[in-house]
This record gives C-alpha cells, structure tokens and sequence, in this order.
C-alpha cells in the first residue's frame, strides 16, 4: 500500500504550565516500516506516542493517522480509529488478571464490533501466530513475562491495525525474553505490519532497521525509510 501511516508536520505540544515537549517535528512513516523512536528521558517519547496513538492533540502542526487529519475529527471519531486502526502494546502489558489469555486477546476486537464466538476464533488465531496456541485457557499470572508480552502483542494485532505502537515493549523483560520479543516484532513486520517502537533502549533501537531520534523534544537524526518487504 502506498502513501504514510504516520504523518506529522510541524508538530509542537505544549502542556499547561509551559513545558514544550516536541518542537517542530516532521516524521512520516510509510505502511509496512518498522521504526524504532529512540531517546533519553524527557526528551519527548511519550508526547509523540500519545500524538501517534491519538490519545491527546498536537498544540500546532498536524497529525495525520491512516491518511486521517486527526484535527478534524470527533472525540468518537477518534475513539473509533484508535479503537480499529492502532494496536498498542505497553511495558506494563495492561493484561486483564483472571481472564483467560483467550479472551483477553478477543477483547482486543470489542470495539469493532465482532460477534463473541468470531472474536474467540480471531483470537485463538492470533495467539497462534505469536507462538502461544498452547496456552489459550492459561491466565496471565501462570505466564512467564514474555509469554504476557506476547499476549499483549496477539491482543494489539488481532483487529488488524495499520499501526503496532510498542512503548519500552521489552523493559519489564529480561534479556531472553526481550530478544523474543522483538523477534516476534521483526515477524510481523516481515507479515506486513507497521510497528513503531518507543524506547530509552539503544541497543533495542540498534535491532531495528529505521531509527528516528529525539532529543529536547526535536528530531536529531533519522536513519531513514525502512526499504519495502518484499511481498
Ligand atoms: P520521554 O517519554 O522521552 O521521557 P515525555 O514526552 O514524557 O518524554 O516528556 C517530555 C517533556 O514534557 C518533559 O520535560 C516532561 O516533564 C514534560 N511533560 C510530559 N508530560 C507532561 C504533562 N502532562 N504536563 C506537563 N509536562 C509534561
């Protein structure tokens, strides 16, 4: 598919009380890369994935999301394209305690409104492609850490979102299961999926094939467009 799936220009936020914390970013993302946006702390990681995933507005500038100008949408406008269009995956993997790993996936289909037993068949198959067809019926606290991360993952990418954002995916994982991890990552984007990756980590960022770095809340260095997967 041609065209960016992430697009900001000229974008700036300011929060209340003053504090600029990005300053005139351009970034687009074409459908398919797989990003890391890499940076030390403060220096405005979490403003930009909360621009991306739609979660908050720009102060200036503009956000394009899925070819769509967020600027012009509804608050429920917005709900609904971050609800089918951007998976998101978070250090903390914000699983459901008690619920089988099954339906914490299918849940991931709520908002688009799919039947139960289609959401259960969607998820199992999710939970397949992330190498954990094995344990549907387990809950998440009789999960290593990486296995949850992976649950978070199939959740994030079982409705088919044009964007995976990943915040600090692997910093509550040790070192094998990190690995795993971003190889898992590296397997959906060879599938055709779009993942940016937020992270402090250098080493995590120097695994990935486009590196877009942020300093004082600007763009510093960019590595560039990550070359077109072979269909
Ligand atoms: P990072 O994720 O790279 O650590 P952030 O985007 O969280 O960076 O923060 C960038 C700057 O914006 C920091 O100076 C931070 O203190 C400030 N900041 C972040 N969120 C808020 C907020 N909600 N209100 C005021 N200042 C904020």
């Amino acid at each position: 598919m041609s065209g960016y799936v992430i697009e900001l220009t000229g974008v700036s936020r300011t929060y209340p009380g003053g504090v600029t914390a990005l300053r005139e970013v351009d970034l687009r993302i074409g459908y398919g890369e797989l990003v890391a946006v890499v940076g030390p702390s403060g220096s405005g990681k979490s403003t930009m994935l909360h621009l991306i995933g739609t979660l908050d507005r720009p102060s200036s500038g503009s956000v394009r999301i899925d070819r769509h100008d967020v600027s012009t949408l509804t608050d429920r406008q917005l709900s609904a394209l971050r609800g089918t269009r951007i998976g998101f995956v978070f250090q903390q993997f914000h699983l459901a305690a008690g619920m089988p790993v099954l339906d914490n996936v299918a849940d991931g289909l709520l908002y688009a409104g799919v039947p139960l037993r289609q959401r259960r068949r969607r998820a199992e198959a999710a939970l397949r492609r992330v190498g954990l067809g094995h344990r549907l019926h387990h809950r998440p606290h009789e999960l290593s850490g990486g296995e949850r991360q992976r649950v978070a993952v199939a959740r994030a990418v079982v409705g088919e979102p044009a964007v995976l954002l990943a915040d600090e995916p692997t910093g509550n994982l040790d070192s094998a299961s990190g690995t795993s991890v971003l190889a898992l990552l590296h397997g959906l984007h060879e599938q055709g999926t779009t993942v940016v990756v937020i992270t402090h980590d250098q080493q995590v960022a120097a695994g990935l094939p486009r590196r877009v770095v942020l300093r004082d809340g600007r763009v510093v260095h960019d590595s560039g467009r990550t070359p077109a997967v072979p269909a």
